[in-house]
């Protein structure tokens, strides 16, 4: 039985103060009956990861460098990640794929790094509202899929976020059937693909405009194992409430 996992993206917002955020969600959580991941910015995952003592939540970064060191100002290494006490890292969002111009190709070589640094993937995939209109949803998520996922990928270190590009901070979601198709598409791709045991392991994660409201009723879609959530994470009364939805 796959984990559920309720991971929280707080993108470019969060200065140390904001850290009491977490200190709420995990006195409020103290043994929580799911996963939990939260990826502060950069700034802050080592006092983060300072302040979890024994609790299981993980933290986690928001991008890495393809390169293990070198001269990339202003870059991140996967090990610098590790190094700051991050277990996982988010890849390939849209807000990167957009502002930054990655690739599916480039999603991947980072994607090999981090999993050479020992962290877990939250790889992410989506189309455009264009895109969904001229019914092509599948096969870009089809394409997202197999060209930024890596080889190497474990059902351990492999979780997959569907992140439909409209429904982000937009307060649109996709209707149950809309997720549940692409969720399914997903898994029947990575079974295909990687065999039925990592196939059958990784996560996969809905993700844009989750909030405590809509979270119960994404997460009955079969092929749903959790969110990837960006602004409800922002506050520990809002994640908590989708982690207990969870
Ligand atoms: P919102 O939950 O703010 O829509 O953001 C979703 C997201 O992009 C998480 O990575």
């Amino acid at each position: 039985m796959r984990r559920k996992l309720a991971a929280g993206n707080w993108k470019m917002n969060g200065l140390s103060t904001d850290l009491a955020e977490l200190d709420r969600l995990i006195t409020r959580h103290a043994a929580p009956a799911v996963d939990l991941l939260l990826c502060p910015p950069a700034t802050l995952l080592a006092a983060a990861s300072a302040r979890l003592g024994n609790h299981p939540l993980l933290i986690g970064g928001q991008d890495c460098h393809a390169a293990a060191s070198g001269a990339h100002t202003g870059d991140i290494s996967a090990s610098m990640l590790a190094d700051a006490g991050a277990r996982a890292v988010i890849l390939g969002h849209s807000e990167r794929r957009q502002d930054h111009e990655e690739t599916d190709q480039m999603v991947r070589a980072k994607a090999r790094a981090a999993h050479a640094a020992g962290l877990t993937t939250v790889i992410c995939l989506g189309e455009s509202l264009d895109e969904r209109e001229a019914a092509n949803t599948l096969d870009i998520i089809g394409g997202q899929l197999s060209a930024s996922v890596p080889d190497n990928s474990t059902g351990e270190n492999l979780v997959i976020a569907y992140e439909p590009i409209w429904a982000i901070g937009s307060g649109l979601t996709p209707t149950l059937d809309q997720i549940g198709e692409v969720h399914d598409f997903i898994r029947t791709r990575l079974e295909r693909r990687f065999g039925a045991g990592v196939g059958r392991s990784a996560r996969l994660l809905y993700g844009g405009s989750v909030k405590p409201e809509n979270a119960a009723e994404i997460f009955t879609i079969s092929n749903v194992d959790g969110a990837l959530v960006g602004g409800a994470s922002l506050t520990a009364d809002d994640f908590s409430a989708i982690i207990t939805a969870l």
